[in-house]
């Protein structure tokens, strides 16, 4: 017998296939089929979603960690990661995660808010693997979470369709989402996903909480003065006072192009300060 918890956003058809509405991935899915994150799937022509409360990671780490380097700085925070993704980036630093199908034990709701407020955390990330496919348990666990006075921060691609995202944003203190590139078809074929719908998120969560960005730069393919002043430019017309954070490459997963140039990163930089206030760089002072 099934206990699995039906998901939120679905269109349900005559047919007995469904549409999954919660990214913009819409997934139209037949009996038993899987959606792209590997999450939800129909049974019995709903929609039912695998990994509700499952964790299968949890730290406590420094905010400067997720990152976010102008929300609560110096304190920490009790972070979470369930399995699966809406993306599949060929540069995948937590594949191991994302993909992870074995079995879990499950922790209650009162353990994880208990440790959330353990060892000083001021409240729960949901990062590790992207928070939009585990939405249920991150939307009922944030507002368990605010009323007991914590922060919720997510750790997101941004690849979220808009009800979604306004029925959680005011549970939601503090966003680090991912500005991967500027350009559609490093999207689609590097992400399998898609510009548009990440900048939406971004100009959305910038109405209703703090937002910062972060950008992995990989030479030669995210890393023109073009695209860099583009995407640079299109944060600053959302508020020049968001703050960027511009990571360094590193192999991992399907990509072994070497890693990215500390030169490229100075230059990602100079650009960068040309449009926004605050800029940060990352993953520089790594050994050679
Ligand atoms: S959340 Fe998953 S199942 Fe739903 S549309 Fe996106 S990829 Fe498909």
């Amino acid at each position: 017998m099934n206990h699995n918890p039906l998901a939120m956003f679905q269109t349900q058809h005559e047919d007995g296939s469904v549409t999954c509405t919660l990214c913009p991935h819409y997934c139209h899915l037949k009996e038993s089929e899987l959606g792209k994150c590997r999450t939800r799937y129909n049974e019995g022509g709903k929609l039912v979603i695998n990994n509700y409360g499952k964790v299968v990671s949890y730290a406590y780490d420094p905010i400067e960690k997720k990152p976010l380097n102008r929300f609560y700085p110096g304190h920490t925070i009790f972070s979470i990661g369930t399995s699966g993704c809406n993306f599949d980036c060929d540069f995948c630093q937590n594949h191991t995660l994302v993909h992870f199908e074995g079995s879990t034990p499950s922790i209650s709701d009162e353990t994880i808010l208990r440790m959330a407020q353990d060892q000083g955390s001021i409240g729960i990330a949901y990062t590790y693997n992207e928070p939009t496919v585990w939405y249920e348990y991150v939307y009922d666990l944030s507002m368990k979470s605010h009323a007991l006075g914590l922060k919720n921060v997510l750790v997101t691609n941004g690849f979220i369709n808009q009800a979604p995202l306004e029925k959680l944003l005011p549970y939601i203190d503090a966003m680090n989402i991912d500005l991967k590139a500027f350009s559609e078809s490093y999207y689609s074929e590097i992400c399998s996903g898609h510009l548009k719908p990440v900048l939406k998120t971004i100009e959305i969560a910038a109405k209703h909480t703090h937002v910062e960005i972060t950008t992995l730069l990989i030479d030669g393919l995210n890393t023109g003065d073009d695209e860099l002043h583009a995407l640079c430019g299109s944060v600053a017309n959302i508020d020049p006072e968001i703050p960027i954070h511009l990571s360094r490459y590193f192999p991992a997963h399907r990509m072994n192009i070497p890693r990215t140039r500390i030169e490229t990163m100075v230059r990602a930089k100079h650009i960068a300060e040309k449009y926004l206030k605050y800029v940060y760089v990352g993953n520089c002072f790594i050994d050679e």
